[in-house]
């Protein structure tokens, strides 16, 4: 895969690209991420790529031009998605995530001061994408949440692939907790069925849990998992019986 990335601040990104599991995965060359400094496309003396707003209003607006000549030296920039990270896009999800995941290659623009100027978006067909209803001083952080996000999807960047799937969220339900070494810590003890490695029944026990956790944070998601018809195919009759009695429980407290 490889992802290009418009920005100002270049050496933000070595938060991912020389770091932990997407470092490794840039190291592998499992993923090229080409970093372009816009500032590199700037025609005046000054270096600038912003200016005042027309119609006026606080702040300044990244400029055409230099992000214009910086997309032209994309060769076949067109030919893949070209997303802007914006407070005014559609917020970041699993689905965009997954479809981003599926590409051999895509573009991200970083925003600064008040954004940019919107012929920018028009001409170049790009997708606005907002990491949350928050707003952050520039887009190189929303671009890296987006990176690292979709790079987990690239087969060998985590060491194990099946823990993709079984995140919370993607599973569709949120994640059972969680516990490791040592079993008792200062008088907390590790929930006993996690010790004892019957794992049919722990798989029923995390499943029951994470069915309680997410009808519980998020009524939204868990009732969005009721009717996908989830697949319980690794659960006996009576395991099932049990599921969806609780699951029937759980819809009534919503
Ligand atoms: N004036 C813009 C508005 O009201 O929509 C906000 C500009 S913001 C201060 C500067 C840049 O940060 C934006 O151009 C964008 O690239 C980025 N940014 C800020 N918040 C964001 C968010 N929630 N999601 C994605 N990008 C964001």
């Amino acid at each position: 895969m490889k992802i290009n990335v418009l920005t100002t601040f270049t050496d933000m990104f070595k938060a991912i690209t020389e770091n932990s599991m997407t470092g490794r995965a840039v190291a592998a060359g499992l993923v090229d991420i080409d970093l372009l400094d816009i500032r590199d496309f700037t025609r005046d003396k000054h270096n600038s790529t912003d200016d005042m707003p027309f119609g006026g209003g606080c702040g300044m607006v990244m400029t055409t031009q230099p992000v214009f000549d910086c997309l032209r030296s994309i060769e076949g920039v067109r030919e893949h998605p070209i997303i802007y990270m914006s407070p005014r896009g559609k917020i970041m999800d699993e689905e965009l995530i997954r479809s981003l995941a599926d590409q051999e290659e895509f573009t991200v623009l970083c925003g600064h001061y008040e954004g940019v100027d919107q012929r920018i978006l028009d001409y170049w067909n790009i997708r606005e994408v907002s990491i949350g209803d928050y707003i952050l001083t520039g887009g190189e952080l929303p671009a890296m949440v987006l990176m690292d996000s979709v790079l987990r999807f690239i087969p060998g960047v985590l060491g194990n692939q099946g823990s993709v799937e079984d995140e919370s969220i993607y599973s569709g339900l949120l994640e059972a907790d969680q516990y490791t070494r040592p079993r008792v810590y200062e008088g907390m003890e590790v929930p006993e069925i996690l010790t004892q490695g019957d794992h049919k029944k722990i798989a029923l026990w995390k499943l029951m849990q994470s069915m309680e956790l997410t009808a519980r944070r998020r009524p939204d998601l868990f009732r969005a998992w009721t009717e996908s018809d989830p697949d319980l195919s690794a659960f006996t009759k009576r395991e099932k019986k049990e599921i969806l009695a609780l699951s029937k429980k759980l819809l009534n407290t919503l």
